[in-house]
């Protein structure tokens, strides 16, 4: 079925369109990856699909529905974002973070019920940040605070998560544990994942399905390993790479060859 439904979106900030005439359909438990190179309108095209931006000519549908006409308190109770650089919320405790994703349910300061205190311990044991309960946000790591953020979208039990390079800045044990949480997430209950991410590898290993943007439009979609070629890396990109192919379930893998080398028109001395 499908959730999502962008109709020719194009998008402006100021004089320049950075998203242009842009369709595709997000189906019900996809899990699904934007990526491409800076600038490509990947970070818009997540605010356009979420409603934190309208797109200045097409339509965002939501279940076949026009976001414009679904009230704002409806649309966080379907769809939860969690940005690149989430408010850091430095005086509040990890529960009361997390807590903090039941407002708009119910609307501020109204949030303390029996349901909103189980839903909350909820998206604390899905995430495991259980432990971290009463610490105070502002002494977390860089992959625990990412987790908290996560725990408080979850908190709105939303049918979509947006998120907005979920694991920039972390390591590579921090950054596979987000992933996996979100295909647990995807797997174990239907939730639609849509993320944006520079990190092509990983996003070939969990995400169903791939849009690789470039300039504003988006130039390829589909599997992961349909669209990860050479060809359409260097295009994007700029980039020329070699891409190893895992013989069992035909996975991409990029490899970066530095450019001086991989050009043969420019010998290494
Ligand atoms: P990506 O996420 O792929 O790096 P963005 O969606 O952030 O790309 O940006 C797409 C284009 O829109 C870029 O040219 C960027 O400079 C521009 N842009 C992004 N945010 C704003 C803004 N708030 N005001 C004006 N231009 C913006």
């Amino acid at each position: 079925m499908v959730l999502l439904n962008l109709k020719n979106v194009s998008f402006r900030y100021d004089a320049n369109w950075v998203l242009r005439d842009l369709s595709c359909d997000v189906a019900q438990g996809e899990f699904l990856g934007i990526i491409g190179p800076n600038g490509s309108g990947k970070t818009t095209l997540l605010r356009i699909c979420s409603g934190i931006l309208v797109p200045g000519r097409g339509m965002v549908a939501l279940e076949g529905r026009d976001i414009r006409n679904i009230p704002r308190k409806a649309l966080a109770r379907t769809m939860a974002f969690v940005a690149q650089d989430s408010p850091e919320l430095f005086h509040f405790k990890v529960n009361e973070c997390v807590l903090m994703g039941r407002a708009p349910h119910l609307g501020r300061l109204q949030f303390e019920k029996e349901r909103d205190f189980a839903i909350t311990r909820q998206a604390m044991e899905a995430t495991g940040t259980l432990l971290l309960a009463s610490r105070n946000l502002a002494d977390l790591s860089g992959g625990e605070k990412k987790r908290v953020h996560i725990a408080r979208a979850l908190a709105q039990e939303p049918e979509i998560l947006f998120l907005d390079e979920s694991t920039a800045y972390l390591d590579m044990k921090h950054a596979t544990a987000i992933f996996d949480l979100l295909k647990a997430l995807n797997r174990d209950q239907g939730l639609t994942v849509i993320i944006v991410t520079h990190d092509i590898n990983t996003a070939a290993l969990y995400c169903d399905r791939l849009l690789m943007m470039h300039q504003g439009s988006i130039f390829a979609e589909g599997r992961p390993e349909e669209i990860i070629t050479e060809a359409n890396i260097r295009e994007v990109y700029e980039t020329r790479v070699t891409i190893d192919r895992n013989p069992e379930n035909g996975l991409p893998r990029i490899s970066l060859l530095p450019q001086s080398l991989s050009d043969p028109r420019k010998p290494v001395k």
